[in-house]
C-alpha cells in the first residue's frame, strides 16, 4: 500500500489555520488536528491525565478529571523545566494518536494541522510539503484579540513564544495569504488543492 499523501499546515495563533483546514476539508482532504488531539488527552479521561497527575500532582486535574489548564498555563509559563516535563508527556501521545488518525483517514490525502509545525523538526520530516498561512502581525493580533477576548500584550506573548513570521514563512513550501477577506481563501485552497491531488502516487 502506498503511504497516503501528507502536508502540514501551520500558521501563527489567529492566522486562520482552522478557517483554512475547513476549506481543504470541504474539498476531500482528511485534517488531522494536534490541537484537537491534545486537547483529548488532557479532558476528563484523556490519555495523558495519568501520567501528568503522577509527574505534577492530584491538584492537576480538576474535579472531572480534565487537566485544570489555568493551573498548568501558570506553571509551563514559569518553569522551562516543568514545561519539558509537560511535553515530554503530551508530545509522543500527540504523536501516536495524529498517526492513528492520519491511517483511518479516507479523504484524498491528509493535512496535518500544527500549530508548531516550523518549531518541530519531527513533524517537518513526517510531511511532504508545508503548507504556511500567513497574515500580517496586526491583523494577527486583531484577529486574536476579537476571537479570544485578550488584550494586545497577552496577544504578543503568545506570539513571542512562537516562531516569527519571517521563520514559517522560509519553512513554508507554499504559503496562503490570509489578510483579506474569507473570499480571498477559495481561489488559493483550490489551486493548492489541485496541486496535492497530483502530487499523490
Ligand atoms: P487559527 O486556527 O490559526 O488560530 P482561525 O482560523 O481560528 O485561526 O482564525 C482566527 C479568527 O479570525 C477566527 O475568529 C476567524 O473566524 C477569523 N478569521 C480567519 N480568517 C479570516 C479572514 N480572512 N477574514 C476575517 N476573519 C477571519
Amino acid at each position: 500500500m502506498t503511504a497516503r499523501l501528507a502536508i502540514g499546515l501551520t500558521g501563527g495563533i489567529g492566522s486562520g489555520k482552522s478557517t483554512v483546514a475547513d476549506l481543504f476539508a470541504a474539498r476531500g482532504a482528511s485534517i488531522v488536528d494536534t490541537d484537537a488531539i491534545a486537547h483529548d488527552l488532557t479532558a476528563p479521561g484523556g490519555g495523558a491525565m495519568p501520567a501528568i497527575v503522577a509527574a505534577f500532582g492530584p491538584e492537576f486535574a480538576d474535579a472531572n478529571g480534565a487537566l485544570d489548564r489555568a493551573r498548568m498555563r501558570t506553571l509551563a509559563f514559569s518553569d522551562p523545566a516543568a514545561k519539558a516535563v509537560l511535553e515530554a508527556i503530551l508530545h509522543p501521545r500527540i504523536r501516536d494518536g495524529a498517526l492513528a488518525a492520519a491511517a483511518a483517514a479516507t479523504g484524498a490525502y491528509v493535512i496535518y494541522a500544527v500549530p508548531l509545525l516550523v518549531e518541530s523538526g519531527t513533524w517537518r520530516s513526517r510531511v511532504a510539503r508545508i503548507v504556511a498561512v500567513d497574515c500580517s502581525e496586526a491583523v494577527q493580533i486583531a484577529r486574536v484579540m476579537a476571537r479570544n477576548k485578550l488584550s494586545e500584550a497577552q496577544v504578543r506573548a503568545i506570539m513571542a513564544a512562537q516562531a516569527s513570521r519571517a521563520e514559517r514563512l522560509a519553512a513554508a513550501d507554499d504559503v496562503i495569504d490570509n489578510n483579506d477577506g474569507i473570499d480571498a481563501l477559495a481561489p488559493q485552497i483550490d489551486r493548492l488543492h489541485a496541486r496535492y491531488l497530483q502530487l499523490r502516487t
